[in-house]
C-alpha cells in the first residue's frame, strides 16, 4: 500500500521533491549503493584519497554496509588546501563544467569542481529545498548572495529557476536597490544570509517602506549561523516566514539540507548526502540525538566526491519523523562551529550565545560586535550592541538600565563577565554577506 503522504505528493508535488518521501529501507538501499559507488570512483580516481585507504587497509570491497562507512579515512579542508587547485578531482577537465572558490582567510583558496551531472543535482536538491519552504512556480525570488565563485548567489539561482519561479538575480550590495526591487517586481521570497536581510529591514525603515505591507512571505537564510531569537526578531520585525538552509562549498553549496515549514530542525538530502555526528575528539560516530560535529559524504558528486568531510559543524542528527511527513532525517539547526569558539579566561564562548543574550532584552538590536584586546596577559572581551535609536534621546537613566540589564543576560550566559558597550544605530559596520562577529586584537 502506498503511504498516503508519498501519495499525496506524487499527485501535488513538483516530480522533484518525491524522493523526499522515499520509504526508509529504500532510502537506505540507494544510499548504500551510492556510497559504493563514490567510494570505488573515488578510490580509482583521487590519488590522495587511495593513498589514505591504503593506509587504513581497505578497499572499495571492504564497504558492504551504511555502517562500514566509520572504517573511511576522514577528508579535511587541509585536504582541499594541500591538494590546491585540482588535486581531489575524479573527473578530466574537459567532463567539468564549473569551477567555484571559498576565499580563505589565509593563504590560497579552496577549489571545487562540478561536472554536468553535478550542477543537475545542485539545482535539484535547492528546488527541493525551496519547495520545503512552500515555494513554486509563480513565486519570485530574488537572491541577495553574492554572484561569483562564492556558491551561494549562482547555487539559489539554479534551484529556484529550476523550481520553475522567477529569479531576481540581484547579488549583494546596494541595499536602497534591493528593497526598490522588492518592491516594484513584488518579490515573495529572499535568498540571502540573515544578516543582510536584517541590514535590508534597516534599510526599508529609512525608506519609509514597510516590509510587512510587500507580497514577501518567505526568506531562506543561511551561509552563517544563526539562531531562533532571531529568527523570531526577523519574523517579527518584517512579517515573513524564515527559514534556515544549510550547505558548504565542499559538499555542493547551499542546498545540502533545509527547514520544512514545521521549522524542527533541517532536512537533510539525505540521497545525495550521508550525514553522521561524531565526537569532534575522537572521531568517533555518536548515536542519533548527541551533539557533536557533522561529517558528510557526498553520494552522488562525480567531479570531486568528498568522503566523510568534517565540516567543524556543531549539531545532531534528530531522533523520529517530522510530521511533514518527509522521510528524510534531520539535523538541528547549527548555533555553532567548533572553529568559531572563542577561550576567553578559560571560558568557552560562542558569538551566537552572544546573539541569543541580547535578543532577550528590549532595546538592543541585533547588531553587534566581538572585540578581544589583551591587557597584563588576560583576555578581555568587550561586546559592542547597538540601540534603536530613541534610547540615545531619552534620559540618560534609561541607557544605564539597558547596560544593566545586557549585562547581566551576557553575565547569565556566557557565565564570565565581559565588557558591555552601547553604541548608536548603524556604527557597527554592516556585511553584504557573512557577517564580521569576532574582532581579534589579541597579539601573540
Ligand atoms: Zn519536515
Amino acid at each position: 500500500m502506498m503511504n498516503p503522504t508519498l501519495e499525496t505528493c506524487v499527485t501535488n508535488c513538483p516530480p522533484a521533491s518525491v524522493p523526499d518521501y522515499l520509504p526508509a529501507d529504500a532510502l537506505r538501499a540507494l544510499q548504500l549503493r551510492r556510497l559504493q559507488a563514490v567510494v570505488t570512483r573515488a578510490w580509482s580516481q583521487v590519488l590522495p584519497f587511495r593513498a589514505r585507504m591504503d593506509e587504513c587497509g581497505l578497499t572499495p570491497e571492504g564497504i558492504r554496509s551504511l555502517e562500514d562507512i566509520a572504517k573511511l579515512p576522514f577528508t579535511q579542508k587541509s585536504d582541499l588546501r594541500d591538494n590546491y587547485p585540482f588535486g581531489l578531482f575524479a573527473s578530466p577537465m574537459k567532463e567539468i563544467v564549473r569551477l567555484h572558490a571559498s576565499s580563505g582567510t589565509t593563504g590560497k583558496p579552496i577549489v571545487v569542481a562540478y561536472t554536468k551531472q553535478d550542477i543537475d543535482v545542485w539545482t535539484s536538491v535547492l528546488g527541493r529545498a525551496l519547495a520545503g519552504c512552500g515555494l513554486h512556480r509563480g513565486d519570485i525570488i530574488q537572491v541577495a548572495y553574492g554572484y561569483g565563485l562564492f556558491t551561494g548567489g549562482l547555487g539559489a539561482h539554479y534551484g529556484a529557476e529550476g523550481l520553475g519561479a522567477t529569479v531576481v538575480p540581484a547579488s549583494g550590495g546596494h541595499a536602497d536597490r534591493q528593497i526598490m526591487l522588492m518592491k516594484d517586481f513584488g518579490v515573495t521570497a529572499m535568498c540571502c544570509t540573515p544578516t543582510y536581510f536584517l541590514h535590508l529591514i534597516d534599510v526599508a525603515a529609512e525608506m519609509g517602506v514597510d516590509m510587512k505591507e510587500l507580497p514577501i512571505r518567505a526568506g531562506v537564510f543561511g551561509a552563517e549561523p544563526w539562531t531562533d531569537a532571531m529568527r523570531a526578531h526577523i519574523e517579527k520585525m518584517s512579517g515573513i516566514e524564515a527559514f534556515d538552509i544549510y550547505g558548504l562549498s565542499e559538499i555542493i553549496g547551499p542546498g545540502v539540507g533545509c527547514e520544512c515549514r514545521r521549522h524542527q530542525g533541517l532536512h537533510i538530502f539525505e540521497d545525495h548526502f550521508y550525514p553522521e555526528v561524531v565526537d569532534p575528539e575522537t572521531g568517533a560516530t555518536l548515536p542519533e540525538g548527541e551533539l557533536g560535529e557533522l561529517v558528510l559524504t557526498t553520494l552522488s558528486k562525480q567531479a570531486m566526491p568528498m568522503i566523510r568531510y568534517r565540516t567543524h559543524d556543531i549539531t545532531r542528527l534528530l531522533p523520529g519523523r517530522c510530521a511533514c511527513g518527509r522521510t528524510l532525517r534531520r539535523i538541528d539547526r547549527i548555533g555553532r562551529r567548533s572553529d568559531d569558539m572563542l577561550i576567553i579566561r578559560g571560558v568557552n564562548v560562542f558569538p551566537s550565545q552572544v546573539e541569543t543574550a541580547l535578543l532577550t532584552v528590549d532595546g538592543a538590536l541585533p547588531h553587534f560586535q566581538i572585540i578581544l584586546t589583551r591587557s597584563q596577559g588576560l583576555d578581555q572581551m568587550e561586546v559592542q550592541v547597538e540601540v534603536t535609536p530613541n534610547m540615545f534621546n531619552d534620559k540618560i537613566g534609561a541607557l544605564q538600565e539597558l547596560h544593566g540589564k545586557l549585562q547581566h543576560a551576557l553575565d547569565r550566559v556566557l557565565g564570565i563577565r565581559v565588557k558591555v558597550t552601547l553604541v548608536e544605530a548603524h556604527t557597527i559596520e554592516r556585511s553584504e554577506g557573512k557577517a564580521k562577529r569576532v574582532i581579534d586584537r589579541r597579539t601573540a
